[in-house]
Order: C-alpha cells, then structure tokens, then sequence
C-alpha cells in the first residue's frame, strides 16, 4: 500500500470510531496525532531506504523471525529521528511529564541505548526493561515498553514495506509475526477482489494476523486458533454484537484466548488495523467478560469497564 494512503485510512477510521461513540471520539482526538506521525515517519524512512535485513526463506519458514539476528544498531538514524519526534507526543498520553519525561529523553538521546532497547524487544528480552525502568526511576517498565514499542515501530514499518513482496512470498504460516517475532493484536479476513480484465468481484476471505509493530501481516489458516492451534469447530466460537458482523471476537474454549478479526469483505471502507483497535473496546470488554483474555495485552484490551 502507498504510505499516503495509510495517512487516509488512519483519518477515515478515527473518524467513524467518532461518530459511533463520543468515549471513541476522545481517544480518536489524544492519540491520532500520534498514529499521524508514526506514518509520517515511516513514509519518510521508506523514501530515505532504510536498512534491509537479507531474507534467508529457510529460517524464515522455520519460523525463526526476520529480525532475530539483525542488528539494530543499523537503524539508528531512524531510532533516533522518530524518538525526537515522537516522544513529546507519547509523555502527555503516559502523563510523563516533568522528571521522569526528562530522564527517559536523556536516555534516549543515547542511540547505543535506544538500539539496545530495540534488540531487546525483538529478542523478548523483558529483563532489559525492567532494569532499564528501574535505573530510570520513576517509569513503569510497562510505559517503557509501550514507548519504546511506538518509537520503533515506523522504522520497522518501513523496513516491511520496503520487502513487500519477498516477505509474502518466504513466509509460512506460524502464530507470531515472521518478521519481528511479535504476538498478533488483530486478524483480518482479506477483502474481494476486483479481477482487472472482467470487473468480477470474488474470493476474498482469507485469513491473515496483523502485527503492531512492524506492521506485517501474514497468512493463516482460517479455522485455527492462532494461538493454540485448535482447529475443532466444537472449541471455538465467534461472537459479533451491535449487529455488526464485520467485527468479530474470535475465541477459543481449549486456550481461553481470544482475537478480534475485521471482516473486510463487509466494510464499505478498510479500516487502519492499528487506529481501528481503539474503538473496540466494547468488544475485548465483552470477550473478557466470557471468560477469555487476549491473545496479545495491548493498551486498548486490558482497560477495564
Ligand atoms: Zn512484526
Ligand atoms: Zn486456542
């Protein structure tokens, strides 16, 4: 997809949440300037040709992630541009202001810190965060993560875009995203398709797990539980609710996990999947009110009612 386009989806999306509730209107107000910037950032980072990891399809389709060996020292221009511009937006959303937004800026003016942090995040390195958040002082390693998650996300993003295809090609099907290593924050079923030479409208449907951080999405089995691999319709079951069938929770009985997932073949418009997660809160509160609890924790699916 063209990078400008992003930018409309994110618009579009935060503008129906608006219009559906006023709760998802002020969340559209506090944190679209931040998802704007993001993409900003990562158009930017697609036209500077930020670095490529070499893509080894052996390891890929053993399910090893794309970034697992790559050094995130090769990213630093970018770590550190999208620091300085995103962080003055990510402290008032935390109310990280005063000392503890003055430490964490300090320490991420060190690019050696701001890579190490990287790595950790694309090795699970939890550790890391929390002696980071612990020299820090007065930041949770929790909003550690969540920053340093929005902060590299645009470089990763370009990253995946700049590989498009070789990506779609290499990977297999696996529950974590192949090129980062992250667990999945929504599925989506693929929109139809327009074929050019008759104007046929069909297929479409097909299952994919989108990643937050780096913004891939990647082909699934549909009638699987992605995160425990059941694939008995008896333990599995989708709830929608509102009448609005292109919302879906999916939740499995075997793992008590559950995922939401986008009918895109009934959407007018395709959402942003990042910007759409914040106007479903009403359905991770109905899936958690089930009994089932998120297949991935994000800011959005562990708020309480
Ligand atoms: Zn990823
Ligand atoms: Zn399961």
């Amino acid at each position: 997809m063209h990078p400008e386009q992003t930018r409309q989806m994110i618009d579009s999306t935060l503008q129906a949440m608006g219009e559906r509730l006023d709760a998802y209107g002020e969340l559209a107000r506090r944190f679209g300037p931040l998802l704007r910037e993001q993409a900003a950032l990562s158009e930017q980072f697609t036209r500077d040709d930020v670095h490529l990891p070499a893509i080894d399809e052996k390891r890929l389709a053993d399910g090893v992630p794309l970034l697992d060996t790559a050094d995130c020292a090769a990213l630093a221009g970018q770590l550190a541009a999208s620091a300085g511009r995103l962080l003055p937006l990510l402290a008032p959303l935390l109310r990280m202001d005063g000392e503890a937004g003055d430490a964490l800026r300090a320490y991420l003016n060190d690019p050696a810190h701001l890579s190490g942090l990287a790595q950790a995040r694309i090795k699970g390195d939890w550790k890391h965060f929390e002696n980071t958040s612990v020299q820090l002082g007065d930041i949770p390693s929790e909003s550690l993560l969540y920053i340093s998650e929005n902060v590299f996300a645009p470089a990763f993003r370009a990253m995946v875009g700049r590989l498009g295809n070789s990506l779609t090609r290499a990977a297999g099907e696996h529950s974590r995203c192949p090129v980062c290593g992250s667990a999945p924050t929504i599925a989506y079923l693929s929109a139809r398709e327009t074929t050019e030479v008759d104007h046929l409208v069909g297929g479409g449907g097909k299952k994919h797990l989108h990643c937050s951080l780096c913004g891939h999405d990647w082909k699934v089995r549909r009638n699987v539980c992605p995160s425990c691999g059941n694939d008995k319709n008896e333990t599995r079951e989708t709830f929608t609710v509102d009448g609005r069938p292109q919302e879906r929770i999916e939740a499995c009985h075997a793992c008590k996990s559950y995922i939401l997932c986008i009918d895109l073949r009934e959407c007018l418009e395709p959402p942003d999947l990042d910007a759409v997660q914040m106007g479903l809160i009403h359905l991770d509160l109905h899936a958690r009110s089930q009994g089932f609890s998120p297949m991935t924790r994000t800011l959005w699916n562990t708020l309480d009612a």
